[in-house]
């Protein structure tokens, strides 16, 4: 049976304060979200449903948490088996699933090693700890003077050390003071990398493809030159693959793609299935044995539901035909953008795997949130990054039908701007 988006012609919700529908004027929620006003209840695949019994297509899948789609039956079929079992332990005693998930994970990805935690900002701060400390204890810097390299635009989370590697006003201001120990560079900028790295320097740590800043591709000769640069300068090279990895560029990693394999790698957001939250650190042992009892931990991390959810996930990749599905969805995306291009609907799209930044063509006068709330009213979710770039980061499980569909709504909804005009 053919699903259909809940379709056209209504007016568009309004995002502005106060005259929304659902957003109420006295909420009693901190206000650090200013989200799309669409009120969801259920979830189902690549489709959402809100409370007036709307469907949309989700075409954002929690910033790639929702990878396998929104309760992925095999997913949540070992959830709810953990949850007859045992689902916390604290790492003060052992559980049955801990070393079968990071032996699961490191063999995924090629890593000797992972260290468990929760939300990416936490593994990106695991990061950073086991560089500096793997600084002063192998490397042989003086105490307290490690830095890191980071890029330009980049988004790792929001803790006050991760706010202060980066260069975004709205992230950073108003919450120092700053952690020191970070040099920012352009990204993309090999050279510039070079030039940031001195005797001090431990790690450099970027994202091999910037998401939150509206996908954005370094040039194919970046990774590897920044691994032969860290290789030659006994520096860590630290891949931030939290929203980059498993599966949405078409490969495992998006390393892979540059044949380059990190000494540390993040990971998060898909990790936890969209049940939960699981992130962690993979990589090599030289580098996180430097985490002994007591350095570091976390009472939630590598918890036997997150373990079980997390082995599931490693299973689902495992074949690899979710990273193929992703690469030839993906091409198929690159080629309807392409020509969206091409008749001035775009300025510019970038792709990778099933995963894209597009520029909304400025003459249509369309901010990338004015285009969200557009696709929404016509039924498809997703998110704008900021000025009039949108990211598209559907399920990889998306059917190839409801990927043309939402492309169908998204060139009529700009063609309908233009004609506006
Ligand atoms: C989302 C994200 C994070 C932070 O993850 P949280 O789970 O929100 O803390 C870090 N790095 C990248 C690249 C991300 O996309």
């Amino acid at each position: 049976m053919r699903k259909h988006a809940d379709v056209p012609s209504a007016t568009p919700r309004t995002a502005t304060p106060g005259v929304t529908k659902h957003a109420a004027n006295l909420s009693v929620l901190a206000p650090n979200y200013n989200p799309l006003d669409v009120v969801l209840v259920s979830g189902e695949g690549s489709w959402v449903t809100d409370v007036d019994g709307r469907r949309y297509l989700d075409c954002l899948a929690g910033y790639s948490a929702l990878n396998f789609g929104h309760r992925h039956p095999g997913l949540v079929a070992a959830a709810q088996e953990q949850l007859d079992s045992i689902t916390l332990t604290s790492r003060a005693f052992r559980h049955d699933l801990l070393e079968p998930f990071a032996r699961a994970v490191t063999s995924l990805t090629g890593t000797e090693m992972l260290l468990p935690m929760n939300t990416g900002a936490e593994a990106v701060e695991t990061a950073v700890k086991a560089s500096r400390k793997w600084g002063y204890d192998v490397k042989g810097i003086p105490d307290g003077t490690a830095s890191i390299v980071v890029a330009s635009g980049a988004f790792h989370g929001r803790t006050t050390t991760i706010v202060s590697m980066s260069d975004d006003p709205e992230t950073r201001d108003g919450f120092g003071p700053y952690t020191p120990g970070f040099r920012i560079v352009p990204f993309g900028d090999a050279d510039a990398v070079a030039e940031a790295v001195d005797e001090t320097t431990v790690a450099v740590l970027v994202e091999p493809i910037q998401g939150e800043s509206g996908v954005i591709i370094p040039p194919a000769d970046y990774l590897p030159r920044l691994r032969a640069l860290c290789d030659e300068r006994n520096v860590l090279l630290v891949l931030d693959e939290i929203q980059s990895g498993l599966g949405r560029t078409g490969t495992t990693l998006a390393q892979d793609l540059a044949g380059v394999r990190a000494d540390l790698t993040t990971l998060g957001k898909a990790l936890g299935g969209g049940i939960l939250p699981v992130s962690a650190v993979v990589g090599r042992r030289e580098v996180l044995s430097v985490l002994t009892p007591g350095t570091h931990g976390s009472t939630f991390g590598g918890n036997p539901l997150a373990c079980a959810v997390g082995i599931a996930v490693v299973d689902l990749l495992v074949p690899g035909t979710l990273q193929a599905r992703a690469a030839t969805l993906g091409s198929e995306l690159r080629t309807r953008l392409e020509a969206m291009v091409a008749e001035g609907l775009l300025a510019a799209v970038r792709t990778v795997g099933l995963w894209a930044g597009l520029d909304v063509e400025p003459s249509l006068g369309l901010s990338g949130r004015e285009t969200c709330e557009l696709l929404a009213a016509h039924g498809v979710l997703a998110k704008d990054t900021h000025g009039s770039t949108i990211r598209l980061a559907p399920p990889l499980t998306i059917e190839r039908e409801d990927l043309d569909l939402a492309l169908d709504i998204l060139t009529k909804v700009l063609r309908e701007r233009r004609a506006a005009e």
